[in-house]
């Protein structure tokens, strides 16, 4: 493993084993933290497996307006072909972050959270996941989470709260290619996380993008799945 990250390794539920890696750089995580860093795997894996179920079944009014406020589907719920696609993208989703998966507890100063995208053929092999981009189908290989340090170490409901949707963010990339928007695409997560209501950051998006957008998706797990 590189010299960069340590890390350890902690068998959760619902699914394998979870690696925690952090910075050696930012100083090691308190068994605490890890412990933090693990439940925030293990809570993203239960909104991901209630999603999973929910979208696969019956829609409520509750998930018809949880849609059109994050995919902006019609009011009365998304149609069938749209219902479909986002069941699709949560199962693979779910799929990967209950397989043996990774949370990259960063730096502080990251932007909530990240993955990479490998073009050398060590990282392509090693450490990340193929998938086809829900944008244009080109095969990528995208690396691990990344989320916040912040999340982990400054223990807070809402910075619990942050640390899952960032990992259910970064999963729908690594593992079912979505996208991001800049800020047409991000949900604004401190007006979400007080109660009041789903915002993108800015207007722009439409649909056919708002389906293939990772906030999208991590909103509507934690809101529809927990
Ligand atoms: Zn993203």
């Amino acid at each position: 493993m590189f010299g960069k990250w340590s890390s350890t390794t902690k068998t959760c539920n619902h699914g394998s084993k979870i690696h925690i890696a952090h910075t050696k750089l930012s100083g090691s995580l308190s068994s605490d933290e890890l412990n933090r860093a693990g439940d925030a795997v293990a809570k993203s894996r239960e909104m991901l497996i209630n999603a999973v179920s929910l979208t696969g079944g019956a829609w409520n009014a509750k998930m018809n307006a949880a849609a059109a406020s994050c995919f902006l589907t019609g009011p009365g719920g998304p149609s069938q072909k749209q219902k479909e696609e986002i069941c699709r993208v949560l199962t693979m989703t779910k799929t990967g972050a209950c397989g043996s998966t990774t949370i990259k507890v960063g730096s502080s100063a990251d932007a909530n959270g990240y993955v990479n995208v490998h073009q050398d053929m060590m990282h392509k092999l090693f450490m990340s996941h193929k998938v086809k981009s829900l944008k244009d189908g080109a095969t990528q290989y995208i690396g691990r989470a990344h989320v916040d340090r912040e999340y982990i170490t400054n223990d807070s409901a809402e910075n619990r709260k942050r640390a899952i949707l960032t990992f259910i963010h970064e999963a729908t990339h690594r593992y079912a290619g979505t996208v991001d928007y800049d800020d047409q695409g991000y949900i604004s997560a401190t007006t979400y996380l007080a109660g009041n209501g789903i915002r993108f950051r800015e207007t722009g998006l439409d649909t056919a993008q708002a389906l293939t957008n990772a906030d999208s998706y991590a909103v509507f797990a934690m809101e529809i799945g927990a």
